[in-house]
C-alpha cells in the first residue's frame, strides 16, 4: 500500500508519525520509519518512554478536563490511532463528549475509521489539515458540524508544536486558535524540551533533521510562552509525567520523558 484515495504516502520516506507509533509498539509503520526510529533510539533509548508517558499524560489530562465540565475536544496532530485515543477517555466520563481529530498526515487519515467509533450519544470527526493554517483549520466543515466554537472547547496539541520552529510562526499560530475560543475553553500541551538531557535532545533532533523532520525543542520559559493570558491549571509546567501523575502509571524520570506538560483555561 503507497497509495491511500490517490494520495501518496511516501513509505520509502521516513515520518514522524510512524516513527511514534514504531516507538509505541505500534504495526502502521514501515522499513525506512523504522530505520529512522532506530536510529534515534540507538542515541536516546528513553525515546521509547517518552511516548508512553506522553499518551498517560494525554489521558489524565483529558479525563481530569472532562470531569471538569469539558465536553467538546479538537485534538490536533492525533497520530495515528493507539487505543485509548483521546475520544475513548472523553466519552468514557462523558458519553455526549464530542472530539474532532485533525492531522495532516495522509496515513493518519487512512486510519480515522478507528478514531470515528464513538459512543451513539457523542460525535468524532476527522479534519485533514495543517496546524500551521489555523483560519482553514477552523473553518473545516466536519469541524464545525461537530463542535460549536461559541462552548468551551479542550484544544490539544500534544507532542505537536515541537514539529512547529519559530519560523513557521508557532506562538501567532497558537494565538490565532486561541482567540477563535470561547471563555472556559482550555488548552492542553506538551512538548520536547533540551533541558534535563540536552546531548541527547541535540542528537534526536539531528536524527529528525536527517529524515527531514525540523524539530524544535524549547526551553520552560518558551513553553510556558504558549500559554501567555490564559491560567495554568495546577501543577503549572511540568515534566509529563509529574503533571497530576496517577498510581496506575509507570514512573518516567523528567530526563526519560524530556517533555513539558501544561494545561491551561481560558477564564
Ligand atoms: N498527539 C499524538 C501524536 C503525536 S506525534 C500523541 O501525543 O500521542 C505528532 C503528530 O503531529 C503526527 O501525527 C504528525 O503527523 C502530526 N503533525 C506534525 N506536523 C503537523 C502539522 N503541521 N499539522 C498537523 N499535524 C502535524
Amino acid at each position: 500500500m503507497n497509495r491511500y484515495d490517490g494520495v501518496d504516502l511516501r513509505l520509502n520516506v521516513p515520518h514522524s508519525a510512524r516513527m511514534y507509533d514504531y516507538y509505541l509498539g505500534g504495526c502502521t509503520n514501515f522499513a525506512a520509519d523504522r530505520e529512522a526510529a532506530g536510529h534515534a533510539l540507538a542515541v536516546a533509548p528513553w525515546v521509547r518512554a517518552a511516548a508512553r508517558a506522553n499518551r498517560a499524560f494525554m489521558h489524565r489530562a483529558t479525563r481530569a478536563l472532562a470531569h471538569a465540565g469539558i465536553d467538546q475536544f479538537l485534538d490536533i496532530g492525533t497520530g495515528i490511532p493507539t487505543s485509548p485515543n483521546l475520544h475513548e477517555i472523553a466519552q468514557g466520563v462523558d458519553p455526549r463528549a464530542r472530539v474532532v481529530y485533525a492531522d495532516n498526515d495522509p496515513i493518519v487519515l487512512s486510519h480515522a475509521q478507528a478514531l470515528l467509533t464513538g459512543t451513539p450519544e457523542g460525535r468524532t470527526a476527522y479534519v485533514e489539515a495543517d496546524v500551521t493554517d489555523p483560519g482553514r483549520l477552523l473553518d473545516a466543515p466536519g469541524l464545525r458540524d461537530t463542535i460549536d466554537l461559541d462552548r468551551p472547547v479542550a484544544l490539544s496539541l500534544i507532542a505537536l508544536l515541537h514539529f512547529v520552529p519559530d519560523a513557521s510562526g508557532a506562538y501567532g499560530i497558537v494565538e490565532h486558535f486561541k482567540s477563535a475560543l470561547a471563555p472556559g475553553s482550555a488548552l492542553v500541551i506538551s512538548h520536547v524540551t533540551p533541558e534535563f538531557t540536552p546531548e541527547d535532545v541535540d542528537r534526536v533532533v539531528r536524527v529528525y533533521a536527517a529524515a527531514g523532520t525540523a524539530v524544535q525543542a524549547r526551553s520552560r520559559a518558551e513553553f510556558t510562552r504558549f500559554f501567555d493570558g490564559w491560567t495554568l491549571l495546577e501543577p503549572g509546567v511540568v515534566p509529563t509525567p509529574a503533571w497530576r501523575p496517577a498510581p496506575a502509571d509507570p514512573p518516567v524520570t523528567a530526563a526519560d520523558a524530556a517533555q513539558y506538560a501544561g494545561v491551561a483555561m481560558a477564564l
